[in-house]
């Protein structure tokens, strides 16, 4: 196939006969044996012992620290890196996976820019933040390393809690839970546990398997059961599961991914992205995976930088990703989008997908995209046509939540997700939800982590009488007063006691 730069057109105008005869260039094994050793280095490597002092020497260690409140776990920041300036990281893992047990995941894949980083003081006064994230992660691997959990239960309560689905909003509720005294089975429909941080966060994001790891490592606090491969809405339902537990967390992420809306798309190289980034997080052999030679990423968030930086680092020779508003509207941060730009991928602007383009034998060989514009606070089309060679169309355009497996629960939805409160309860009494599944959530790993949180508090308050609000959300979503609800009211549960079991 006649290649060109992602820059220019490859050809002029939708329809050229040249689609018709190019064949693709998919290939596996474009790079040579040896490249695949480290085709995907740690990101950010791990501070040595002197430069984490050097680092937690530059904190002001400040009152009403801002880092604090930008973290969504609300860990005590200049605390932890107090601790490894006085040489006890152990106390210092203590003090962040006390807030955020999956604080060594959060450490390699939060997007600290935007968070913590960002307020923090030495950002403001001289742009160089305190490299929070890496102490973090300082701190954090070598209390793993040290192979001793940190934590134990507490007297077993007898209660026994279902969590739906293994990802970081089910694990750290479950190991909340379990924390507490609770039993607890977790439901999980694929065969790893770990969810996204397991299937879909980038590979140069968590190398040596520290998903896996750090999945161990949660577990090891004791009282929870995993099963694996037990779909709700397929292998168990939700009133199953509410007769049989004192209490029900859904942490069901977005199984769902959107389509572009455009004919073509069950053609060979029309990819969804997140399904390409599991199959490669889960290879065993890099060099075994369908790399075509043009791509092009349709997206603007994570998932758009995250695919386009591997499938450039696995040999793709042209990677574009198309964005239909300006670079500040994207959802990757800006040193997101600098991340994948030095990595060789061209970010182009105002471009909406209109066509795929394909050959004879029906494999994708190009995109039509249309100009786009912002009129009277819409994006518009502006008529204004640009096809891009691509032998790969990956489609970046966000996951949706399924809420088949909720049918006839009652439960509310808000924006097509579960509707909870500032507790994580839903409009069903003995259900509570976090994560990607609720509405107005961040979409991130730490975000789903407070979820879980604060939903096992939250459960455990209601299982052990504690008196703080164990009624009344239902009621309150009926008057409109919940927050995140809107429209989809739910019907009233019948309340003998929903959470007895
Ligand atoms: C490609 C990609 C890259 C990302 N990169 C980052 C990043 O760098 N940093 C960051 O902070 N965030 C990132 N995110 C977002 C982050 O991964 C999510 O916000 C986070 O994983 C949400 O956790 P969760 O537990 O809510 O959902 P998930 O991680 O999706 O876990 C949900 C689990 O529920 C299971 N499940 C679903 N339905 C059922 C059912 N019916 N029955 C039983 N089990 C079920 C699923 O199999 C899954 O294991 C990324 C997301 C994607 C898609
Ligand atoms: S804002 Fe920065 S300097 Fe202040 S406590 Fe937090 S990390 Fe330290």
């Amino acid at each position: 196939m006649a290649s060109a730069g992602p820059e220019s057109p490859k050809w002029g105008s939708a329809g050229s006969a040249a689609f018709e005869t190019e064949t693709p260039d998919i290939r596996a094994g474009r790079l040579d044996p040896a490249a695949y050793i480290n085709v995907f280095e740690d990101l950010h490597p791990p501070l040595t012992r002197h430069e984490a002092f050097v680092e937690a020497d530059r904190c002001y260690f400040c009152y009403d620290a801002p880092c604090i409140n930008a973290c969504p776990t609300g860990i005590d920041i200049p605390l932890f890196i107090r601790q490894i300036g006085a040489d006890n990281p152990t106390g210092s893992a203590k003090t962040i996976l006390a807030e955020n047990i999956l604080g060594g995941m959060c450490a390699r894949v939060c997007p600290t820019e935007t968070l913590c980083e960002q307020a923090c003081v030495r950002e403001a006064a001289e742009g160089k933040p305190v490299k929070i994230g890496l102490l973090q992660r300082y701190a954090t691997d070598h209390l793993m390393a040290e192979g001793k959990h940190p934590f134990t239960r507490t007297t077993p309560t007898g209660k026994h809690i279902a969590v739906v689905g293994a990802g970081p909003a089910g694990l750290s509720a479950a190991h909340r839970l379990a924390k507490l005294g609770h039993e607890v089975t977790i439901f999980e429909t694929r065969p790893k546990s770990g969810g996204l941080n397991e299937y879909g966060i980038a590979a140069y994001k968590t190398v040596d398997d520290f998903a896996r790891r750090e999945l161990e490592f949660i577990l090891e606090i004791g009282g929870i059961t995993i099963e694996n491969g037990k779909v709700l809405g397929r292998d168990i339902s939700l009133e199953a599961l509410k007769a049989g537990h004192d209490a029900v967390f859904l942490g069901m992420g977005l199984p769902e991914v959107n389509d572009l809306g455009l004919d073509g798309e069950d053609a060979e190289g029309c990819i969804d992205a997140v399904e390409y980034i599991a199959a490669l997080r889960q290879s065993d052999d890099l060099s075994s995976l369908p790399v075509g030679r043009d791509a092009v990423v349709i997206g603007g968030g994570m998932t758009a930088i995250d695919v386009a930086i591997q499938v450039k680092l696995l040999g793709a020779q042209n990677v574009t990703i198309a964005y239909r508003r300006g670079r500040e509207s994207m959802n990757a941060s800006a040193y997101e989008q600098e991340l994948a730009q030095t990595h060789g991928v061209v970010i182009r602007h105002w471009l909406q997908p209109t066509a795929l383009k394909r050959n004879a034998s029906d494999t994708i060989s190009g995109i039509e995209l249309e100009y786009t514009a912002q009129a009277n606070g819409k994006l518009v089309g502006t008529g204004e046509m640009l096809t891009l060679a691509a032998d790969q169309v990956f489609k970046a355009i966000g996951q949706t939540f399924d809420a088949h497996p909720l049918a006839g629960s009652g439960i509310g939805l808000a924006k097509g997700r579960i509707s909870v409160d500032a507790e994580r309860r839903t409009s069903v009494e003995g259900i509570w939800a976090g994560g990607d599944c609720i509405a107005d959530g961040q979409d991130l790993t730490v975000a789903a982590v407070q979820d879980g949180k604060l939903a096992a508090e939250s459960i455990h308050r209601a299982l052990m009488r504690v008196p703080d609000q164990i009624d009344g959300f239902a009621e309150a979503v009926l008057a409109g007063g919940a927050a995140g609800s809107t429209g989809h009211m739910p019907q009233p549960q019948p309340s003998a006691d929903p959470l007895a079991r």
